[in-house]
């Protein structure tokens, strides 16, 4: 491995220039030539620690041309022998969680206990993956007709393409690489310019493994290297998670250069806490789904709905838990939740708390009195709570996508539901409660994609797939899971006949089957 993650900068004086992150086309690191690259910190002292090529339009072709080069032998290697490689892509990637989740801490933040967590759910996909020669088996009619039998197959589509975010720089990258790549697809990652290098440790492990040079290649970039992506007649799908606005512009763009796409978008995710739910386990599950991972994951907790009078109580014991949360670097063990990814993102969260008091929220607990906050030194903010916020305040009608929980207060669960079927995203939700009938009638009527019973971050398991609904997904299929497997496949129907002279005559009618 020649891409380990570097140890935290220090606090000398800043270096002119940085290690540079290249690209990774056809087997191997290639330099970029565009004259464009953008800085990559360490979220956790603010220091830039390297800078990331970003691709030219050229630089994207090439990469292109280099997974359409590889696809037909890729295409044709038995499905025995793809399996055998995905198990040992597995393998590795376990063998090497460490060093992936050192690179996340490294360039996203996230403290080490929860970089972990990412690898191991990313590595389900592998796992998953790794039974493509079942997943792939179509389906086989005899004597459908007399002496026809028909038998359906699903064949890969070609060159396809995976546009990530900075929140998951490991886990999304699996979840589309490991089943389009075991399809027999030839794959290029444009992952986020925020924390690039866990991809292309990534592209090592998998050349490791055995994957041919060009199935798997790595373009690093901003919009010249998506619109790109977008616009070439060579790339057959397109696979898209990050903000809902990019989301909205990937799927129109790509479908209307006649790709397939599935864009998954933003969330707002809404608890509701029933009168009847255990107060204790209630407030555990919402610090843990509001906080974990600064509240920069899509999956995160951002609204609780209290309903009737769980309100004071929770409110109550949601603030005695945050006193306790540890915010601090990657490098302190102790620390569960470490610094934003930029400074303008964490400006832009701390503003939200802002607004929120100034729109009469009521701000019980406020990150930016925390002294990692104060003293300025990398990304952080403390965890916030807003109580008593309304649908029509910015802070609501926004995603923050930070460590901040607000609190709407309604009388009953009718009121709990509507707010949420009448919120734009609809990716995933929870109810906590001890009554299974409120909850089955919760999981029957809530227009979201993803439904979590007494379980606050409901990310299906890598054998089903994940998918909001409303702005949170645009497409149909869902990502990862059989639905993946959808996605990176097209299905043929044959009808077969074997020679049979004896039976043979002209018919100028429609084929019947009886
Ligand atoms: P983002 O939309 O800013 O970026 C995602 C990708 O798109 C990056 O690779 C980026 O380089 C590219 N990009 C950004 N702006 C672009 C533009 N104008 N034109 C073309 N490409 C562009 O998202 P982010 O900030 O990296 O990630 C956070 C967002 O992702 C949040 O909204 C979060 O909810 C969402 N997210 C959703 C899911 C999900 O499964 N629904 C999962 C993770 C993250």
């Amino acid at each position: 491995m020649t891409q380990t993650a570097e140890p935290r900068a220090g606090t000398g004086p800043a270096p002119t220039t940085y290690p540079r992150v290249n690209h990774w086309i056809g087997g191997g690191l290639v330099a970029g030539t565009s004259g464009r690259s953008g800085p990559v910190f360490d979220p956790a002292t603010g220091r830039q620690t390297r800078s990331v090529d970003f691709a030219s339009v050229e630089e994207v072709d090439r990469a292109v041309r280099a997974a359409a080069d590889a696809f037909p032998a890729w295409r044709a290697t038995s499905i025995g022998k793809r399996a055998e490689i995905m198990f040992r892509i597995r393998n590795l990637a376990d063998a090497h969680r460490k060093d992936i989740a050192a690179h996340l801490t490294a360039e996203h933040g996230k403290v080490p206990s929860d970089a972990l967590g990412e690898v191991a759910r990313g590595l389900e996909n592998i796992e998953f993956a790794c039974g493509i020669p079942q997943l792939l088996k179509g389906g086989f009619t005899e004597q459908a007709s007399t002496g026809i039998d028909v038998y359906s197959i699903r064949q890969p589509l070609g060159v396809v393409a995976g546009i990530t975010p900075f929140n998951f720089p490991a886990m999304v990258p699996m979840w589309m690489f490991a089943n389009a790549i075991a399809c027999g697809n030839t794959f290029i990652l444009k992952p986020s310019e925020k924390d690039p290098s866990a991809s292309n440790y990534l592209a090592e492990l998998l050349k490791e493994a055995g994957v041919p040079d060009g199935v798997f290649n790595v373009v690093h970039g901003d919009k010249v290297a998506v619109d790109r992506i977008l616009e070439h007649p060579d790339i057959a799908a397109v696979s898209f998670v990050g903000s809902t606005a990019v989301a909205r512009y990937i799927y129109e763009t790509g479908t209307r250069n006649g790709k397939r796409v599935q864009a998954l978008g933003g969330a707002k995710n809404h608890m509701i806490v029933l009168p009847d739910a255990d107060i204790g386990m209630a407030a555990d599950a919402a610090v843990s789904a509001a906080y974990g991972s600064a509240g920069e994951r899509c999956m995160a907790i951002s609204v609780v709905v209290a309903v009737g009078d769980v309100a004071d109580p929770l409110v109550e014991a949601i603030s005695a838990r945050l006193p306790k949360v540890k915010v601090g670097p990657g490098s302190d063990p102790e620390a569960e939740m470490g610094p934003l990814i930029t400074r303008e993102h964490r400006d832009r969260v701390a503003s939200f708390i802002a607004s929120g008091q100034a729109a009469g929220a009521d701000l019980v607990v406020d990150g930016r009195q925390h002294v990692l906050y104060q003293d300025g030194q990398g990304f952080f903010l403390g965890v916030s709570l807003l109580d008593h916020v309304t649908p029509d305040m910015e802070c609501y009608r926004n995603e923050i996508f930070g460590p901040v929980l607000e609190i709407v207060r309604v009388p009953t669960y009718p009121d709990a539901v509507a707010i949420i079927n009448d919120n734009p995203y609809g990716n995933g939700t929870s109810i906590f409660t001890r009554d299974g009938g409120v909850a089955r009638q919760f999981q029957f009527e809530v227009n979201a994609g993803m439904v979590g019973i007494n379980v606050p971050i409901p990310v299906p398991v890598a054998y089903y797939s994940f998918g909001g609904w409303k702005s949170s997904l645009f497409g149909d299929t869902h990502m990862y899971g059989p639905e993946g497997i959808n996605f990176y496949t097209r299905g043929k129907v044959v009808t077969s006949r074997w020679p049979d002279p004896a039976t043979s005559k002209v018919d100028l009618g429609f084929p019947r089957t009886r």
